[in-house]
């Protein structure tokens, strides 16, 4: 709170704009050692289909255990690192180990489901991008088809460009997924030009769905609208049982959310969901 009340007011608000600098700063500093000290780690959240419980898929999530603040979240400090191109660096440690990951779960015999990674704004833009993923996925085995890209609309925002980086991504095999979406300003002519194989559906529409008509709406129509565009879709946030009817009965019946599952740390995961194929309503809620 700013409080323009004379010099008091000031100071306050100085050392307060300090101290978040100064925060900053540090974190910046620390994000440098992070990777090497080992310090960032993936949770995993399960995608699953409504009718059997059967999980599809899995969001990857990037973590970081700093060692005096405790677990971080990447709301904190993925925009640090695009802001000071670290995010290459991250951004290859979390493509390389969520596929690393995947791969060593279908060798041990789990399903043969895909991983899905978000990628910042400045990793799609990077040159090379899809022969640096090849790359990766030659390095670790995971065939394209089980690596799901996660991007934003805006991103598409330049169709000339990003039209160019998705059909060369989509020709390698590698599946696209538009998160948040709903939320930002893609022109829907996009989706039919872009090969797009996925909306996901964003969670502040699912959040009030059982109360107001307005979000309910907007999830039908873009159900709807994946559907005749010959697109999965998938909707994320479903907390409630509530939530996943309406849901369900608006024929989306990929889910993410805590009604599920919680996001996990590998071992967990393995623990709650590959033991056996199948998976229970409501694991990981109590
Ligand atoms: P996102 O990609 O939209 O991921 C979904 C976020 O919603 C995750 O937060 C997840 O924990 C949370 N979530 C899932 N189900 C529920 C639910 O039922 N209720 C509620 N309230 N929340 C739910 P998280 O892990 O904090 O990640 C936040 C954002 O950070 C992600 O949003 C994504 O944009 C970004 N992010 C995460 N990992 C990476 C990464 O490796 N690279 C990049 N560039 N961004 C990442
Ligand atoms: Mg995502
Ligand atoms: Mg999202
Ligand atoms: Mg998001």
């Amino acid at each position: 709170q700013v409080k323009r009340n004379g010099k008091n007011g000031y100071q306050y608000y100085t050392s307060q704009l300090h101290a978040q600098l100064q925060e900053k700063i540090e974190l910046e500093i620390d994000l440098r050692q992070a990777l090497p000290l080992g310090q960032l780690y993936l949770d995993y959240q399960p995608q699953v289909r409504a009718g059997d419980d059967q999980i599809i898929g899995v969001e990857a999530l990037v973590r970081w255990k700093h060692h005096t603040r405790g677990i971080l979240s990447p709301g904190v400090f993925i925009p640090i690192a695009e802001e000071t191109g670290m995010i290459y660096e991250v951004g290859t440690w979390v493509l390389r180990e969520a596929c690393r990951q995947m791969k060593a779960w279908h060798d041990a015999g789990g399903p043969l489901i895909t991983v899905s990674v978000n990628l910042s704004s400045q990793q799609f833009h990077q040159s090379n991008l899809t022969a640096h993923i090849q790359g990766i996925l030659e390095e670790t085995g995971l065939e394209a088809k089980y690596l799901e890209l996660e991007i934003t609309e805006s991103m598409m925002m330049d169709a000339n460009v990003s039209g160019g980086i998705l059909n060369e991504l989509a020709a390698s095999g590698i599946r696209i997924s538009l998160d948040d979406f709903g939320t930002g300003y893609s022109s829907l002519s996009y989706l039919k030009l872009l090969p797009i194989h996925k909306l996901k559906i964003d969670r502040s529409f699912i959040r009030d769905i059982t109360v107001n008509k307005n979000d309910k709406a907007i999830v039908a129509t873009i159900i709807s609208m994946a559907q005749h565009l010959n697109m999965d879709v998938i909707a994320e946030g479903i907390e409630t049982k509530e939530q996943l009817d309406i849901l369900v009965d608006n024929d989306c019946s990929k889910i993410q959310g805590y009604y599920y599952s919680r996001p996990l740390p590998a071992g967990e995961m393995e623990a709650s969901f590959f033991k056996e194929a199948k998976v229970g309503s409501g694991i990981g809620l109590e």
